[in-house]
C-alpha cells in the first residue's frame, strides 16, 4: 500500500528525515512512536504531501507522490488524515462537516452523502450529534467526528497524528475504541501515539524513531519486551 525510500526532509538547515525507508501492506497497522522532535508527524504529513519531501521517493499503491504525473488530489483522497487537533469547521454542524467532502470532492448528491453520514455517524456513536456543532461536543466528541469526516471521502489508508493526545485522559477510550475497530474490519493504519498499550494492543508492526531515523521495528512484542537497540530501550524506560 505504501512505500517509502530514501525518504529525506529538511527544513532549511535542519534535516528533520535522514534516510527513512518503510513499507506498508494492506491492511496493517502501524504505530509510530518516538521521543517528541524525531519526526513522526513530518514522515506522516510527507506521505500526503502536506510537506514537499527534499529527497526519495513515496509510493501509494504503486503510484508516485513526488512524481509531477501524479494527480495528488486525487492520491491525497486515498489518505484519510487525523490530528492531534481536531480541525472541524466550525461554523457547519457535524453532518456538513462530513458531508462536504463527499458532496464537493466525490460528486454525491445530498441524499447520499447524507445517508453515509448516518452511517458513519452511528459507527463511531454520535448519530444523535447531527445537528450539533462542533463547540458543544466534547474533545472526544470532536474527534470521533474528525474520524467519521475523514472515513467520508471512503479513504484505502488512515494516518493518525498523535489523535488522543489533546484530550482528557476521561475520553482516549472512546477514541482509542473507533481505531480499533477499524484496525478489525481491516483498515491500512499509520498512527503516530504515544499510547503504548493501545499500539501493543492493535499494532502489527512497531515502529521507533529517533532524531529523523528509524531506529528500530518489530511486533510489539519484539519491540517492548525485547528492544534491541539501546535508544530504543532508554525511550521506553521512560515511557512505560
Ligand atoms: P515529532 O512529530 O516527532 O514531534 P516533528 O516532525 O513535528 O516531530 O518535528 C521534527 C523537527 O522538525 C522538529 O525539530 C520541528 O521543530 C521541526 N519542524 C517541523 N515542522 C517544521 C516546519 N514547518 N518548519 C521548520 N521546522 C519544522
Ligand atoms: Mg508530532
Amino acid at each position: 500500500m505504501i512505500e517509502i525510500q530514501n525518504l529525506k526532509k529538511s527544513f532549511g538547515e535542519l534535516e528533520v528525515l535522514k534516510d527513512i525507508n518503510m513499507s506498508v501492506d494492506a491492511q496493517e497497522v502501524v504505530c509510530v512512536i518516538g521521543p517528541s522532535g524525531s519526526g513522526k508527524s513530518t514522515l506522516l504529513r510527507c506521505m500526503n504531501r502536506l510537506e514537499e519531501p527534499t529527497a526519495g521517493d513515496i509510493f501509494i499503491e504503486g503510484d508516485n507522490l513526488t512524481s509531477s504525473k501524479t494527480n495528488i488530489n486525487e492520491l491525497r483522497q486515498r489518505m484519510g488524515m487525523v490530528f492531534q487537533q481536531f480541525n472541524l469547521f466550525p461554523h457547519m454542524t457535524v453532518m456538513e462537516n462530513i458531508t462536504l467532502g463527499p458532496k464537493r470532492l466525490k460528486g454525491k448528491s445530498p441524499a447520499e452523502a447524507k445517508d453515509l453520514g448516518i452511517k458513519l455517524l452511528t459507527k463511531v456513536g454520535l448519530v444523535d450529534k447531527a445537528e450539533t456543532y462542533p463547540d458543544n461536543l466534547s474533545g472526544g466528541q470532536k474527534q470521533r467526528i474528525a474520524m467519521a469526516r475523514a472515513l467520508a471521502m471512503e479513504p484505502h489508508i488512515m494516518l493518525f497524528d498523535e489523535p488522543t493526545s489533546a484530550l482528557d485522559p476521561e475520553m482516549v477510550g472512546e477514541v482509542l475504541q473507533v481505531m480499533k475497530d477499524l484496525a478489525e474490519e481491516g483498515m491500512t493504519m499509520i498512527i503516530v501515539t504515544h499510547e503504548m498499550g493501545f499500539a501493543k494492543e492493535v499494532a502489527d508492526r512497531v515502529i521507533f524513531m529517533d532524531e529523523g531515523f528509524i531506529v528500530e521495528q518489530g511486533t510489539p512484542d519484539e519491540l517492548f519486551n525485547h528492544p534491541q537497540n539501546a535508544r530504543t530501550q532508554a525511550f521506553l524506560s521512560k515511557v512505560l
